[in-house]
């Protein structure tokens, strides 16, 4: 199977968690921990290279997955890295990401970070007419960094309104329908060298992301006729391709996308352009998963629920919207391994203090006792970046393997650093 779509076997969740365990990074204090298969993530990132032109800047999103850690392993395989924040500009040099491979996408971007980002020299894509006016003014007449244009190709949504990016009056970019005022902008900044757009992450049919991106550049030709061939110089698709998080999901081979991208736009593929791409769930989301200590299993009414430590601080998204988003969740006994025996319904709920902080309920799992393992499934991407502080839990301790080596990703936050946190 492709490593692109491959997700991780509960035989290896149990390899690895045993591993952990055997060399003491469940100590005292430690309930649950991250796991991310460093090897996958820079196995897909191999195959991004392989699949797309030589040359093309590979800038996985920051916000997918921003553990420094991670984003050195990728920086270190050869990727570059987007930003959605100058915070996450900043996380992307802290990993060792040269300038030149940043690219800066916030939609908020103030007049210091625009004159921070210019003076640092990473590619910074505009969202905004208003925002082209505070960028042309900071530039001066200093040699600007590739300079891009985000635009909303107004494809629609997907099945899930609130990473559907591309509707009508979606907040992001500027929409294809103004194509006159977006050709005068070409016409009026000579900087502007790059077109930019993003259709979406998760719920967004392959055919929708190929039309989104040939909409943005079919503009291309409009913007070369009314002020010259070759200015377009940079091209990025942004990123959007979903995961199969369900068992009957079918996942989208990276190879089907760049496939369908070459048959309806071969101008992409010509050589004369440089390509972005800015991937984020598709490398990290079935590259990781959890493990956290059950750590009561307790009757209420007719259910049996298993108390972890684990919920909606973690699966913002499962908790609040459980009809869109899912995990796949399964048992390891204390010791790590795979529990056999006949299955019966359980409810696995987080330590939150709210009644929302549910994460499936009524799943078949073999019977769950305390001190049992928990492993939720595909949880690499926006998930510990969506981090909620609700009842203040430390975040929990994540750890990264690659072969057969385990190492700490970064250390669990512990009660003293959470007061620091809060603290003045
Ligand atoms: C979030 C985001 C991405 C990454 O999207 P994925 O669905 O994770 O691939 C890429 N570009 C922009 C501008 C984004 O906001």
């Amino acid at each position: 199977m492709s490593r692109w779509i491959e997700r991780t076997r509960l035989d290896d969740a149990s390899t690895v968690l045993r591993r952990a365990l055997a060399e003491g990074f469940f100590r005292e204090g430690t309930s649950a921990a991250l796991f991310h298969d460093l090897g996958r993530v820079r196995a897909r990132f191999v195959e991004l290279e392989t699949r797309f032109p030589a040359g093309t800047l590979h800038a996985v999103a920051v916000k997918a997955n921003p553990v420094v850690e991670i984003l050195r392993a990728l920086v270190n395989a050869g990727a570059g890295l987007e930003a959605a924040s100058f915070e996450e500009v900043r996380l992307a040099i802290a990993a060792g990401c040269p300038a030149s491979r940043i690219v800066f996408d916030s939609p908020a971007k103030t007049r210091d970070e625009i004159a921070s980002a210019l003076a640092l020299g990473v590619h910074l894509n505009v969202d905004n007419f208003d925002e082209l006016d505070r960028v042309a003014s900071a530039l001066g007449n200093t040699r600007p960094p590739p300079i891009g244009l985000r635009v909303n190709p107004q494809v629609g949504g997907g099945s899930i309104a609130l990473t559907s990016v591309a509707t009508r009056s979606s907040k992001f970019g500027i929409p294809i329908e103004r194509r006159d005022e977006i050709l005068a902008a070409f016409e009026a900044h000579p900087f502007l060298s790059a077109l930019h757009v993003h259709v979406g992450s998760q719920g967004m049919p392959l055919e929708t992301l190929v039309e989104g991106v040939a909409r943005v550049h079919s503009l291309r030709e409009d913007i070369e006729r009314r002020v010259g061939a070759g200015r377009i110089q940079t091209f990025d698709l942004g990123g959007g391709l979903p995961v199969a998080y369900r068992p009957d999901d079918v996942p989208i081979p990276l190879s089907a996308y760049v496939d369908a991208l070459k048959t309806k736009i071969p101008g992409l593929f010509t050589g004369d352009l440089g390509l972005v791409t800015e991937f984020g769930r598709a490398i990290h989301a079935t590259a990781g998963w959890a493990a956290s200590r059950v750590e009561y299993v307790k009757q209420a009414g007719d259910e049996r629920l298993a108390v972890i430590h684990l919920g909606a601080d973690l699966l913002v998204r499962r908790a609040y919207r459980p009809d869109e988003w899912y995990h796949e969740i399964a048992v390891l006994d204390a010791d790590g391994r795979p529990k056999a025996g006949p299955t019966e319904p359980v409810t696995i709920v987080g330590p939150l203090c709210f009644s929302g902080d549910v994460l499936a309920k009524g799943l078949a799992l073999p019977c769950i006792d305390p001190g049992d393992f928990v492993v939720i499934h595909d949880i690499g991407a926006y998930t510990l970046g969506m981090w909620s502080r609700h009842c203040s839990r430390g975040l929990p301790l994540v750890l990264g393997y690659d072969g057969d080596t385990l190492s700490v990703l970064k250390n669990r936050e512990t009660p003293d650093d959470v007061v620091t946190f809060w603290s003045r």
